[in-house]
């Protein structure tokens, strides 16, 4: 047959909130031969409760390379040349399953999820000072709904099955790419089980100095280390290689140097900035974690972090909730339709509020309501709340270091959306910067699959890529008029807070 010649090819597995991905690329140019997608069902069994199904997260990843490997062979590719797969995962959703049966004891419990919320709230109480940040010294994270362990906790506390397992010697925990690669290589049959410093550093259970499982810690949310999968780092064969999601958009971005930035956004929103090898500990809200690790010998990176809990997640809530819009394509026309708010501001604090004010008990809220409103109006007070948010944090980024970034790199679903992207630029009187292929987090994790495999020319050294193409969005509003909104917005996030006491 007429096969292609094209060299090495690297792939990547992207298991997000919303969707699985798998993905190839040319590892001599980082261009994107091939991909697949398939949506991932979420499940609200209560109030304030976010689950997925382990076993179709699963079935979804073999989907998705079934398909794309068909797609290429289609294209007369040889897929055969894929020399490494990298993972790439939602971080802090949490699983424990059997390793003797291979079956989930439970579903997994998305990152959003707020079922813990009185845990959080009684342990808050117990540190001395009610202090939030009493953890943060060693993990980079405040105590919160948002992280792995009391996530954990409450799998141990309230199903039995749990609970058992763990008596009996039988239970595996792990974030979605610990379920992955251990189902990936074998499964009960001998499934390696590990984990990446990356997805690690989000459990609240690992010591982001001494880049290990944290004895202190695991005492205090009384964690079983012998549940808890083998910390490795990001950029190493152990059947597959393994970074959180944003961590590998941050390597996709190419942010490998001091004070580089991007900002994801999908389900959530997150902003990372690169600070270098040694972590720094932020007084504004932000969080510290682990950017990556490419290579057992090399040194860690770390990053300061804002993290969004609820962005392109407003579309499906405006879709199955209000039934304003069907797609996202007409949220966008519909705002773009009308062009403002009309003074509505929408403060979509649906699981508590994120960075920088870590307030679980916080909750939405849609206020500055007229005759004159129309669900238009709403839709475009949901996009200016991604763009206000992400000011938050920026502005936070900037105390923290006193340095202020020129311009945002962004990528993600939501990035799709013109209208969002202009008044992303508009909000934060900088320019926003997308490159043409949006598909970075992928692409970063592919890029740390291929260095490991020493396949990729351009692994992880940004001066030997071709110049990446990107699309600018400079800001069109004066800063006044910018200043004004984003001060009504601080308004409205004031009367969020502390909803529930
Ligand atoms: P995740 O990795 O969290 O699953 P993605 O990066 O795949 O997220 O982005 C998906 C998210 O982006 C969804 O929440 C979706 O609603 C949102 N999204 C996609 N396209 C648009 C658009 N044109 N306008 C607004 N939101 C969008």
């Amino acid at each position: 047959s007429n096969r292609i010649m094209l060299g090495p090819l690297v792939a990547a597995i992207d298991q997000g909130t919303s969707s699985t991905r798998f993905l190839v690329f040319n590892a001599k140019t980082a261009e994107l031969l091939s991909h697949h997608q398939v949506e991932i069902k979420q499940s609200f069994p209560k109030e304030g409760w976010v689950e997925e199904d382990p076993k179709e997260i699963l079935q979804s990843v073999y989907e998705c390379m079934d398909r794309t490997c068909e797609k290429m062979t289609q294209l007369n590719i040889d897929i055969s040349n894929i020399k490494a797969v990298g993972v790439t995962n939602q971080r802090e959703t949490t699983l424990v399953w059997d390793k003797e049966t291979g079956e989930p004891l439970y579903n997994a419990i998305v990152w959003l999820d707020l079922r813990t919320q009185s845990t959080v709230e009684r342990l808050i109480n117990k540190t001395p000072g009610r202090n939030k940040n009493h953890l943060k010294h060693k993990t980079g994270l405040p105590i919160s709904t948002y992280f792995s362990a009391v996530k954990l906790r409450w799998l141990m506390d309230n199903v039995e099955k749990v609970h058992e397992a763990v008596l009996s010697h039988r239970a595996m925990f792990g974030t979605v790419d610990s379920w992955l690669i251990w189902s990936l290589t074998g499964g009960k049959k001998g499934g390696v089980h590990c984990t990446d410093v990356t997805n690690a550093s989000r459990t609240m259970l690992f010591n982001i100095h001494t880049m290990d499982w944290d004895p202190e810690l695991c005492k205090y949310f009384d964690i079983p280390m012998e549940i808890l999968p083998k910390v490795r780092s990001s950029s190493e064969i152990y059947g597959l290689m393994c970074l959180g999601d944003q961590s590998a958009a941050l390597v996709g971005q190419m942010c490998f140097k001091d004070g580089q930035a991007k900002n994801t956004y999908g389900t959530g929103c997150f902003l990372l900035k690169n600070v270098g090898t040694k972590p720094v500990m932020s007084d504004h809200g932000l969080l510290t974690t682990v950017a990556y690790k490419l290579g057992r010998d090399k040194p860690a990176c770390y990053a300061l972090e804002g993290s969004v809990a609820i962005a392109g997640a407003v579309v499906p809530w405006l879709k199955n909730n209000l039934g304003i819009i069907q797609t996202s394509t007409e949220l966008e026309q519909l705002a773009a339709d009308v062009g403002t708010s009309y003074g509505c501001y929408f403060v979509p604090a649906f699981s508590g509020l994120y960075a920088p004010y870590w307030e679980p008990s916080a909750r939405g809220i849609i206020c500055g309501l007229t005759q004159f409103t129309n669900r238009s109006h709403l839709a475009f007070a949901a996009l200016e709340a991604v763009c206000f948010q992400t000011r938050e944090i920026l502005d936070a980024m900037n105390q923290d270091s006193g340095i202020h970034l020129s311009q945002l790199q962004v990528d993600g679903g939501m990035t799709s959306n013109r209208l969002l992207m202009q008044l992303q630029a508009d909000i934060l009187c900088i320019p926003v910067v997308k490159p043409s292929m949006p598909e970075t987090t992928a692409l970063g994790a592919a890029m740390a699959a291929g260095a490991a495999e020493g396949v990729s020319v351009w692994s992880l050294n940004p001066e030997d890529l071709t110049e990446v193409t990107s699309e600018k969005f400079e800001p069109q509003i004066n800063p006044e008029e910018s200043e004004l909104r984003y001060a009504r917005w601080k308004k409205a996030v004031q009367r969020a807070m502390n909803w529930e006491t």
